[in-house]
């Protein structure tokens, strides 16, 4: 079963009159930064309408159906734009996903203005989903990197949780790390527990992916579990970890020594997972 198919609100497919659209002045317009800082109002992301505007191909990106409207980004600064994991906290689930993709999209273009092969400019193709080199005509597409997502459960089924270095001092979560050349994300999930807290597991199970453009990531989720209890962090990336039962997590959790992921977030979805009904606040 996987945990995040049901929140797929925004249609990535370009529907057939969308310029007709846009020029009745019925399609969307997201303005993102190029850090992928965007503005929220009243709990939405803050949409413009295309009225007015034309229809630029090296301006204005696809991201997707959002209810019945096309929506395009559009890179840039405006005032009272906030960051894009601050935008996740404040918005509902539907714009979590645009703002995801607007983010991908606008920190993709930025970085990528020149070709990696023969180092002429690029611009915007297909709606800003590839960029087309003007000196040796290589297409190029944004860049995923993959990093594993893991909830390890122990034969008590209590859950493992983690602290990282540089967190405040009560966040806790799971474990999270990048794909390594040539590694397939099953030995990823084994390598970054051992490393991280000394830990083997043995089954491991897909459950869900989430985008993470901070600033491209694909977070892959995964349910493993433990082949032993005794942990042991690294020290270095993580500095404490804890197994917690359902009962020892929500006393944590209401006492304030434990403060859970970011409710956007797959590490969310996955204790929730574990947990079985909504986390505590
Ligand atoms: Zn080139």
């Amino acid at each position: 079963m996987s945990i995040w198919e049901e929140t797929s609100l925004v249609d990535l497919a370009l529907p057939g009159g969308w310029a007709a659209t846009w020029t009745r002045g019925e399609a969307a317009v997201l303005t993102v930064s190029p850090q992928g800082r965007l503005r929220v109002t009243d709990g939405r992301l803050a949409l413009e309408t295309s009225a007015g505007r034309e229809f630029d191909p090296g301006r204005y990106l696809w991201l997707g159906v959002a209810g019945a409207t096309p929506v395009f980004a559009e890179v840039g600064e405006t005032p009272g734009q906030v960051g894009l994991r601050e935008a996740l906290v404040l918005v509902g689930a539907a714009d979590v996903e645009l703002a995801m993709r607007a983010a991908a999209l606008a920190q993709y273009h930025t970085e990528n203005q020149y070709c990696p092969g023969c180092g002429a400019r690029t611009r915007p193709a297909d709606l800003g989903r590839s960029r087309c080199c003007d000196g040796c005509g290589a297409v190029h597409f944004p860049r995923t990197d993959p990093a594993i997502i893991v909830a390890i459960t122990d034969g008590r089924d209590r859950l493992l949780l983690g602290h990282h270095e540089g967190w405040e001092a009560n966040r806790y979560s799971v474990f999270a790390g990048f794909a390594e050349a040539g590694e397939s994300l099953e030995q990823t999930v084994r390598r970054e527990v051992a490393e991280e807290v000394g830990l083997a597991v043995g089954d491991v199970q897909y459950v869900g992916s989430q985008p993470w453009p901070m600033p491209r990531s694909l977070m892959v989720g995964f349910m493993a579990t433990a082949a032993s209890e005794s942990v042991h962090p690294d020290g270095e990336e993580i500095t404490a970890a804890r197994w917690f039962s359902r009962e020892e997590l929500r006393l944590a959790v209401d006492q304030g020594e434990v403060s859970l992921p970011l409710a956007a977030s797959i590490a969310y979805r996955l204790v929730t997972r574990w947990y079985g009904e909504p986390l505590p606040e």
